[in-house]
């Protein structure tokens, strides 16, 4: 049977089953995913390694008891706010939380330490849909539900790469659009996965979403296509958001043909049965709110909304970012989606929580809050679940600010950049052993159950801040026996004098048993305590689990806004010295900063290496070859990593993975180079247009460097991968190598005094190194100042950490037999490659991807893979 628990990544919110035998599976019967899996959440199981977890409390680099540990981090925030304020503390907190971790969060900070000062990393994901929620809607609603991307005629995909993104949504659109012929357009600046079966891809200028949209509202006057009737009833400002719409220069901003901005508009147009989805093209961006009300105008407009198959659709990075914002966890939201500014809620919370000392008005966004540890107006700041070190803008200077901060916690699961500054470091229980619920993007609710013990004396967050909350003096407050008695709590709170003024009312489990909980089927709210509770996997509210059809929005006269929106160029702009344009975003196989998707050998293979994607003139132009190395500079740092040419890139634009870290490259995190421009609504900072200037950096050498340990060697260029006993490191050098670089080999190999065996040919300009202790191999280096091939770290894997017998020795200088170029791997479930699956089409014969399947099994397991097949078929089977 097994243990029936969510997906720790997307808010997609897949169901999975840990299974006895140590297995995850998708779980056929849960909503969102209906036995789907994308790579990510395929290879769950082979994540749960404990090496290298954070296991027990430390204080200032010492081992403690949590008494002590907790005591500390009491004391000290308790002083603090005696002495500068309760603004002077902060929470930083994530989206990876469970919601009965965020409440507690919630209800400590603004509750009871009297400061709104507490945000989420969910500010760089998703805060723009919010506040661009509230301003249409009057809350922070996503009216429709993943079924109708199924029900859909047409599918309009805003800066979101779902192919990669959202995987499994992905994939049901896919089948439903095989079924049914749904159209599906991409509007991106970026040719991804997912345009490559799109019936239209509109390849619009960076930031220019909102003239596209406000074009689309006054076309739609234009075309007679308004349900006046509807909106007339159920909407206003409709009159002043056509009228700011008027004479918009789309073309011109957009930079788009005008044939292909009417094919669009005509399809809109005519498509009764209209889903958009957006995601982080449209929220991380310094006019991301009005990009968001762009978008739902034209639904109000046109009364496509809480329809089967209509409505506007934001969907979250983030596992849990849904019940972040369901809690409160915004540093300008209250509580269970009551706000500041809306009278009497203040006080309704205050007495609610029995806390007379609530805050009053909103704390710090993201940016500020780091700004304010930075000048020292935060003196004490806790941080959990998340590594801002790495993923915030300008993390060099959210590191000097956390050095500098007089007090850091964090609790995390593994060591990150951002623990490695942390006064005290709570080990805190991870995917698997931690018990609660998430939200996903369509408002499900789904429980995370335990399946395994945490290691060491890691504990769940909830527990952590509990118990500081009553070591604060707040026993009674903060006085739970379980995370079942935090949700009901959260679940009365949603409830409490509602009246249906709050759509969030989850009311019908205020009540809920321990048992129950235990046993809760994913549903999705609203769930008053009217609702008839039903044990069925698709359990709706409304119309099918949809809102808004009949009107009725959560605002004074229970009418949306329709926006008036102007488009607004991004906050910085290109110049003669900054070129380019950054854009940052997510790969396929890869989560956040790779703590846990890291660990796994063939999730590295996809996307090995930050790479800076170019256009292939921006390449000409700059001399740079696929492969070579490029210095990207921004205002902000500089770093070097290799170059991929991508036609799929617009000229003038660069794409950089978010994922890397110190941990795994020399560049370092992208958000380095990023700057801290925000959206002045949502505070969400702009991470995909920061001006940037690029010129290639000189190869003298290459390498492979296969280590037991994750080493960092110095004075190179390199990223690694994990392997399955060790780890394997890509090197470039812009020095040229000493006539004998065995001394700078021993430095890149840290091997000590370890037996060293070489093998070189300099007139080739190639050189072999072996280390071993004990008869084992703990590190080999292969380098060539030339163009010879490196070994695949795959076929050498399996020498690592293993005893060498001497005749074996010889064949491990000679790349283990197998020296072979690697190959860019395509499908993650089985490692196959890109060079294995074009010879087989033009050998095979293959014409189709489940021609590709049935030959090489590619794309057969979580079929994440299959818009590269699509593609790769294309280009083979292309005249040439
Ligand atoms: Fe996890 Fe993939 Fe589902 Fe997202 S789409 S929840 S990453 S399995």
């Amino acid at each position: 049977m097994g243990v029936r628990t969510t997906c720790p990544y997307c808010g997609v919110g897949c169901g999975v089953i840990a299974t006895p035998d140590n297995r995850v599976v998708a779980d056929p019967a849960h909503p969102a995913n209906l036995g789907r899996l994308c790579s990510k959440g395929a290879a769950l199981a082979e994540t749960l390694d404990d090496s290298g977890r954070l296991l027990h409390p430390v204080v200032e680099g010492a081992r403690v008891d949590w008494d002590t540990a907790l005591d500390r981090v009491a004391d000290t925030f308790s002083r603090t706010i005696a002495e500068h304020g309760p603004d002077s503390v902060a929470f930083y907190v994530s989206g990876q939380c469970l919601t009965e971790d965020y409440y507690v969060a919630n209800k400590l900070m603004k509750g009871f330490i009297g400061s709104a000062n507490i945000d989420t990393n969910s500010r760089l994901c998703m805060s723009s849909s919010v506040a661009g929620h509230v301003r249409a809607f009057g809350a922070d609603v996503v009216p429709g539900t993943y079924d109708d991307l199924e029900e859909a005629d047409l599918v309009v995909l805003v800066g979101s790469n779902l192919a990669w993104c959202h995987p499994v949504l992905f994939q049901r659109l896919q089948a439903a659009r095989a079924t049914r012929g749904t159209k599906l357009v991409v509007l991106d600046p970026r040719r991804t996965a997912s345009c490559e079966d799109a019936d239209l891809h509109l390849q619009l200028a960076v930031g220019s979403d909102v003239a596209l949209f406000a074009g689309l509202l006054d076309h739609l006057d234009q075309a007679g296509a308004i349900d006046q009737a509807w909106a007339g009833t159920h909407t206003t400002g409709l009159a002043s958001a056509l009228e700011a719409a008027r004479g918009v220069d789309v073309a011109g901003i957009t930079g788009l043909e005008p044939a292909a901005i009417a094919a669009f508009y005509a399809l809109f147009t005519r498509s009764e049965r209209t889903v958009t989805v957006y995601s982080q093209g449209v929220n991380q961006s310094s006019s991301g709110t009005d990009k968001v009300n762009a978008i739902v105008n034209v639904h109000l407009a046109t009364g496509r909304i809480g329809r089967p198959g209509a409505g506007p659709f934001s969907v979250t990075g983030q596992p849990n970012a849904m019940g972040g914002r369901e809690v409160g966890g915004l540093a300008n939201q209250l509580a269970a989606h009551m706000r500041f500014d809306q009278p009497g809620a203040v006080e309704r919370v205050g007495r609610f929580w029995g806390a007379p000392d609530i805050a009053t008005s909103p704390g710090l966004k993201a940016i500020d809050l780091f700004e304010a540890v930075a000048d020292g107006r935060v003196r004490a700041l806790w941080i959990i679940c998340t590594n801002p070190a790495d993923s915030m803008p300008r993390s060099d200077l959210v590191r000097a600010a956390l050095r500098d901060c007089p007090f850091v916690v964090v609790s995390d699961i593994w060591p990150t950049d951002t623990t490695a500054l942390a006064t005290v470091i709570l080990p805190a229980a991870g995917w698997g052993e931690r018990d609660g619920t998430v939200t996903n993007s369509e408002r499900r609710i789904t429980r995370q159950r335990p399946f395994r013990t945490a290691p060491g004396s890691a504990r769940p967050d909830w527990w952590m801040l509990a118990e500081v909350g009553r070591r604060m003096g707040w026993a009674e407050a903060f006085d739970w026996d379980g995370p079942a008695a935090v949700f009901r709590e959260h679940a009365a709170l949603t409830a409490f004098e509602n009246g249906g003024t709050r759509p969030l009312d989850l009311g019908g489990l205020a009540e809920v048993s321990d048992a129950a909980y235990d046993a809760m089927p994913p549903q999705q709210w609203p769930l008053p305590a009217d609702h008839r509770a039903s044990q069925g996997a698709s359990q709706g509210t409304l119309q099918g689990g949809r809102l808004f059809a009949q009107g009725g929005f959560p605002t004074e006269d229970g009418r949306a806004r329709i926006v008036p929106t102007t488009w607004r160029p991004p906050a910085s702009t290109r110049s003669a010295r900054f070129p380019f344009w950054l854009n940052t975003g997510r790969v396929r196989d890869q989560w956040h900063t790779m703590t846990r998707t890291g660990l796994v050998p063939r999730l590295s293979q996809h996307v090995p290496e930050p790479r800076a994607s170019l256009h292939p003139a921006d390449a000409s132009a700059l001399g740079l070859a696929a492969g070579g190395l490029v210095r990207l500079t921004t205002p902000h740092g500089v770093m070097v990593m290799r170059a991929e040419i991508d036609p799929g890139q617009q000229v003038g634009e660069v794409f950089v993975p978010m994922h890397w870290t110190d941990a795994f490259s020399s560049a370092g995190p992208i958000d380095r180079l990023v700057g801290a421009a925000v959206d002045p609504l949502s505070g969400q900072p702009e991470l995909k247009a920061t001006p940037l200037a690029l010129e290639p950096a000189p190869v003298h050498w290459r390498g492979l460097l296969l280590h037991t340990d994750a080493v960092r060697p110095p004075d190179c260029t390199w990223s690694r991968i994990r392997l399955e006993h060790g780890h394997a490191l890509d090197l470039s050098g812009a020095e040229a190598l000493p006539a004998d670089p065995v001394v700078y080999a021993r430095t890149l190999m840290a091997a000590g005094d370890a037996e060293m065996m070489e093998m070189a040919d300099p007139s080739r300009g190639v050189w072999r190194y072996a280390a071993l202790r004990g008869g084992r191999l703990v590190a080999c280096l292969y380098l060539t100042s030339g163009s010879q091939a490196l070994p695949s770290p795959q076929a050498l894997a399996a020498l690592l950490a293993v005893p060498i017998a001497d005749a074996a020795r010889r064949s491990v200088l000679a790349g283990g037999g197998q020296v072979q170029a690697s190959e860019q791997a395509v499908c993650a479930c089985f490692s196959i490659g890109l060079q294995t699956i074009s010879t087989a089409i033009i050998e095979q014969r293959l014409t189709s991807v489940a021609d590709i399947g049935a030959a090489l099994k590619a794309g057969t397991n979580c079929g994440s893979c299959i818009p590269e097949l699509r593609d790769i078929l294309k280009r083979q089977l292309a005249p040439a």
